[in-house]
């Protein structure tokens, strides 16, 4: 076989087992409400690309690797009728790919998030990931383009104490702190009015403080009377020697395709090596 053949991959299981678990035994189309599973043990479910596996299929896409096309984000479970249409060339004006990607991240956001609540609920969770520590930093410096990051003594140590700072937070207030640092970076500030981040969170001048709170005992961030003048500002703290911990993570994030939630919870940067 020449190298610019496309070779039907064989699924992974652990990929398989993944999508099974987050279709809640439904099918992801919004319309239909087949169980993947009949009640006798059928399996009824198959599995629909969003980019066809092989040429010819519907909404082959040539740019992507076969690794791409069998990969967790290019495929979903929906019953034998709609995978039928789905997978159907002749339909493929129909079925989007940018429709049925967001069909199949609607739907197992359901039950990835039930499944956070259910482990956060039964365990406690800051004992529950040991820290994966970065020992070099190469690929967050390629990334961030700060070559001066790489094997730098003091950014690892400053990195370091942050995740271990990260790893004694609950999980509730990591979340919050993500989705903060989340809205200073699209709003170019690296720091909220509390009446902003009140109203954006729909959440209680009471219910911040609480909050902020947890997150100044870990040294994390705070509230604070920043001039002096009643502004009250939510901030989050910078690491040492300096930047901010949240940007970094979520600028390496969103150019490697990682989810910065994962990470605050397992706690694995060794992805910045
Ligand atoms: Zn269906």
């Amino acid at each position: 076989m020449t190298k610019a053949e496309v070779e039907r991959l064989p699924m992974k299981q652990s990929v398989l087992k993944k999508l099974f678990a987050y279709s809640g035994n439904l099918c992801a189309m919004p319309d239909c409400n087949n169980a993947l599973v009949s009640k006798k043990g059928t399996m009824i479910g198959k599995v629909a690309h969003i980019h066809a596996a092989k040429p010819g299929g519907a909404r082959f896409d040539t740019a992507m690797s076969d690794e791409e096309r069998r990969a967790f984000s290019n495929i979903f479970i929906v019953c034998g009728n709609c995978h039928d249409e789905i997978d159907d060339k002749e339909n493929e004006g129909d079925f989007p790919a940018e429709m049925l990607r967001k069909i199949k991240e609607e739907h197992e956001s359901i039950f990835v998030k039930a499944e956070r609540k259910f482990i956060s609920r039964y365990s406690d969770c800051t004992q529950s990931n040991d820290p994966k520590f970065p020992t070099h930093l190469q690929l967050l410096a390629d990334v961030l383009d700060l070559p001066e990051l790489v094997r730098a003594k003091d950014e690892l140590e400053g990195i370091r104490s942050f995740i271990e700072k990260l790893a004694e937070t609950p999980y509730s207030e990591r979340d919050f702190a993500l989705q903060i640092a989340q809205r200073m970076l699209r709003k170019g500030v690296e720091e909220l009015p509390v009446e902003d981040v009140v109203s954006a969170f729909e959440m209680t001048p009471h219910a911040l403080k609480e909050t902020m709170r947890v997150l100044e005992h870990h040294q994390i961030g705070d509230i604070d009377d920043k001039w002096g003048d009643g502004t009250w500002i939510v901030q989050l703290w910078p690491r040492d020697p300096d930047g901010n911990p949240w940007f970094e993570l979520i600028e390496f994030c969103k150019v490697q395709k990682l989810d910065p939630m994962e990470i605050i919870r397992s706690l694995d940067f060794s992805v910045y090596d």
